[in-house]
């Protein structure tokens, strides 16, 4: 089967592999109808050390089940499933909490040892019935690319504003306006937000942003972004700030954006150690959470609005290539010359 595979920065290539098999009674394996390029694959695409074995790419998926295991109880072979980003077993403290991003035998695809990448044609999936999502519809559905965003970039917005306590009436700022802050854009006006503020530049995402609820467009830098948003958020800044990125000035940013009792719901994978406004952080009384999203216990409360049409966060893929064509797919992200980019069987 074909498969992606990442080597060293910026050398990404397609190649024939073993085709996926099932390992354990409790796997299932996937056909991979459609996978995307997630934001955060271009940071091992900027900076992955030389590796012989190279790294299989991938987390984001939607598919058909061909087979599963003899321990596997609730996905069937022919089941349309939406597979999270992190596999999960489901029966964990974690898991049964609703955090299966902590699940304790869990892991991520494209990361974790022997498991493989979702930008292939196939992949085994680790405790198929705590990690797949049956979907009720079929593989051809209309809506296909708006399910596909419920693996990890709608369920990571949507955490990023849970995590920040978006609630009605609330002024939102989000940082960032790749595809996850604008799902995160989609998540605020969904919860009620007032005010919904993207910090953002390139026009294209700004357009979307505002299609899909944004109210105010920041696009100063530094101090000046934060002065911006003081001023049209009445002068105290933002009751909830969505921080989409990881890097050291866009948390710096969202911190001085954020209101006296705030918080900040923080999705961008970490870039950063200690940083020196931390300590602000406890002046103002500003709550920090966030991390990985547990995108398995969100697919439920974001299906109805994704199958009923109230929010279309399939938007945000403004390309779609062949798996053959993925390592243009990963440098028209790299070059901003597209927001997000589709991988379709
Ligand atoms: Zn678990």
């Amino acid at each position: 089967m074909r498969a992606t595979i990442m080597y060293r920065a910026g050398d990404v290539r397609v190649e024939n592999v073993p085709d996926a098999t099932l390992k354990q009674p409790t796997d299932a394996l996937v056909r991979v109808t459609r996978a995307c390029i997630c934001g955060s694959d271009l940071w091992p695409y900027h900076d992955l050390e030389p590796t012989e074995k190279g790294r299989r790419m991938g987390h984001e998926a939607i598919g058909v089940v061909e087979a599963v295991g003899t321990a596997v109880r609730q996905v069937k072979r022919g089941d349309f499933v939406v597979m999270p980003f992190a596999f999960s077993d489901g029966s964990c403290p974690f898991c049964r909490e609703g955090l299966q991003t902590s699940c304790e035998q869990g892991g991520f695809f494209g990361s974790s040892e022997g498991v493989g990448g979702a930008q292939a044609e196939a992949i085994r999936i680790p405790f198929a019935d705590g990690t797949l999502f049956v979907l009720p519809v079929g593989e051809d559905h209309a809506l296909a690319a708006s399910l596909l965003t419920l693996s990890d970039v709608m369920g990571t917005g949507h955490h990023a504003a849970v995590s920040a306590r978006v609630a009605p009436g609330k002024r939102v700022a989000v940082v960032g306006d790749g595809a996850v802050g604008l799902c995160g854009v989609i998540a605020a006006k969904r919860l009620g937000a007032e005010q919904i503020i993207i910090l953002g530049r390139h026009p294209d995402r700004i357009a979307l942003a505002k299609q899909f609820g944004a109210t105010d467009v920041v696009s100063e830098r530094g101090e000046e972004a934060v002065e911006r948003v003081r001023e049209i958020t009445g002068g105290f800044g933002a009751h909830s700030v969505l921080e989409s990125v990881g890097t050291e000035p866009a948390m710096l940013t969202a911190i001085d954006i954020t209101r006296p009792g705030g918080a900040i719901g923080r999705v961008g994978v970490p870039h950063y150690s200690g940083m020196e406004a931390w300590g602000s952080t406890f002046y103002k009384n500003i709550t920090i959470s966030g991390g990985p999203a547990p995108v398995r216990a969100y697919i439920e409360q974001l299906l109805p609005d994704v199958l009923e049409g109230r929010i279309e966060p399939g938007r945000v893929f403004d390309r779609t290539i062949g798996i053959d064509e993925v390592p243009d797919g990963y440098r028209a992200m790299d070059e901003r010359k597209a927001i997000k980019v589709m991988v379709k069987a």
